[in-house]
């Protein structure tokens, strides 16, 4: 129904190592080094800082001519001496921008042989760990590359503690592994539900303080915080993995389970009523705890908001863009607050998005049929705007636009958030967040409508430019 371009027209994704970097920055004490040319950590630098409002420090290689022609190897050892002896860390997250992979550079075999030269071994406790991950971004979006960091950070980890012959210990922790990137408030809230039901668990990456640290006079060099690195080699021990998301692979869990027998479930991002539902009760599955007290309030709270707001919702027509996971996940509560997202996209080419989007449409409202798109750029999702006629968009800010062109109200949600702030105090996860977000929308929707239907108050009087006296009078 919509033209599809030849080239892209302002990408609805970004770059696959900017998803390497969300991925390392929740791990403690860890540096990010790109193996390419200068712009790209400058741009991804300056992207996340203005998202997280938050110094995001990325080192480069900076391949210039003479490394694209005779390769990088040199700028990379030479990068890595200046991260260690700047920035002292525990890990060094190397992740390969488009130049490093056009060229052809082997990055593990110049990690090995830069970590031979400096004598640097595979100690956990005294070394530095180099964690390399191919992230081309003419391959792939900014989903993959998180997801592929997590991958190798768990591997790295799991490969260096691991004796095939020795006996597994099991820990009674239970690995968290998202597949998209959260923000800080969403780590926030599901640590304390994991503090409340798990008691032990590990959660892969933290960034609820990375990535919004309080202010300090003497700022480090590293964010505090992050998971801890005896966390991340104590993952194969685990009684079980929860992945957070299913409509991308999870390959962390999927290798925890592979080759340490750790048991993997997935539920969906915790966005909503029923995925909220469904993330509790695998947790009850998995652990054999009742639900808190706490949480069964807050459902009801969420039950009566969506009762309240009905009437404003009901029949809403949204457009839904932004990563796969998330958008199914917001897709499921649009459907089951009785709004109809005519529009259902991502920028990321999803395998497995469209057949789960329409998946969860035949369950809630089988009589809707909303357009999905996979993998498209601002420009096509501008063209099915324009034919699907939504009255509210939902998304990240890049589609402001769109919403200003044609006067549409834009509810701002995951990443990138540039032109507002808050955007690492946003809360989507849980019934909490199902609640934030509920009234965001509905807020948005009687902003954009006037359709509040309060008993009618009259014109307040003392803007009209009336006398002192009259104003009292009426304030009586
Ligand atoms: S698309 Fe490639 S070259 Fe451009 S900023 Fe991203 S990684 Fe760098």
């Amino acid at each position: 129904m919509t033209k599809r371009n030849y080239a892209t027209v302002n990408p609805c994704v970004m770059c696959q190592p900017m998803g390497s970097a969300l991925a390392f920055k929740g791990i403690e004490n860890t540096m990010v080094l790109y193996h390419g040319s200068q712009g790209c950590s400058t741009y991804m630098r300056l992207h996340l800082a203005h998202h997280f409002r938050e110094p995001v420090d990325i080192a480069s290689s900076s391949l210039s001519e003479k490394g694209a022609v005779y390769g990088g190897r040199e700028n990379l050892k030479k990068g890595l001496r200046n991260v260690i002896n700047r920035y002292n860390p525990k890990v060094i997250g190397v992740a390969t921008t488009c130049l490093a992979e056009t060229i052809g550079d082997d990055v593990p075999a110049i990690i090995r042989e830069f970590k031979e030269e400096e004598g640097i071994g595979d100690d956990l406790e005294k070394d530095i760990i180099i964690v390399p991950v191919s992230t081309p971004s003419y391959g792939e979006s900014h989903v993959s590359g998180y997801i592929k960091a997590l991958d190798a950070i768990v591997r790295t980890f799991a490969e260096k503690t691991g004796d095939e012959s020795a006996e597994k210990v099991p820990n009674e922790k239970l690995n968290v592994i998202p597949v998209e990137s959260l923000s800080p408030a969403d780590v926030r809230e599901l640590k304390e539900v994991f503090e409340l039901m798990a008691g032990d668990y590990i959660f892969l990456p933290d960034i609820s303080e990375t990535f919004d640290a309080p202010l300090r006079e003497d700022l480090p060099k590293i964010a505090q915080g992050g998971t801890p690195l005896f966390e991340i080699a104590d993952m194969p021990n685990s009684q079980a993995s929860l992945g957070l998301g299913t409509v991308s692979k999870n390959l962390a869990v999927n290798y925890l389970e592979e080759s340490h027998d750790v048991p993997g479930y997935s539920v969906p991002i915790p966005i909503g009523l029923s995925n909220t539902d469904s993330f509790f009760t695998e947790l009850v599955k998995i652990l054999g705890c009742p639900i808190p007290v706490k949480y069964l309030q807050e459902r009801g709270r969420l039950l009566d908001a969506m009762v309240d707001v009905h009437k404003y919702l009901y029949g809403v027509k949204a457009a839904i863009y932004g990563d796969p996971d998330f958008v199914f996940s917001l897709t499921t509560f649009m459907l089951e607050l009785g709004m109809n997202p005519v529009l259902v996209a991502t920028g990321s080419k999803s395998r497995d998005f469209e057949a789960k989007v329409r998946q969860i449409v035949e369950k809630i409202n089988p009589e809707f049929e909303p357009v999905v798109l996979n993998g498209i750029d601002f420009d096509t999702l501008n063209d099915a705007v324009s034919q699907c006629n939504p009255e509210i968009l939902i998304g990240n800010s890049n589609g402001r636009y769109i919403a200003k062109a044609r006067n549409i109200p834009l509810v701002r949600v995951g990443l990138p958030i540039h032109d507002r702030v808050g955007a690492q105090r946003i809360l989507t996860v849980g019934y909490r967040g199902a609640m934030e977000f509920l009234d965001r929308i509905t807020n948005a929707i009687l902003e954009a409508t006037d359709t509040f239907t309060a008993p009618v108050q009259a014109e307040p009087t003392v803007h009209a430019g009336k006398g002192k006296e009259e104003c009292v009078e009426g304030i009586r």
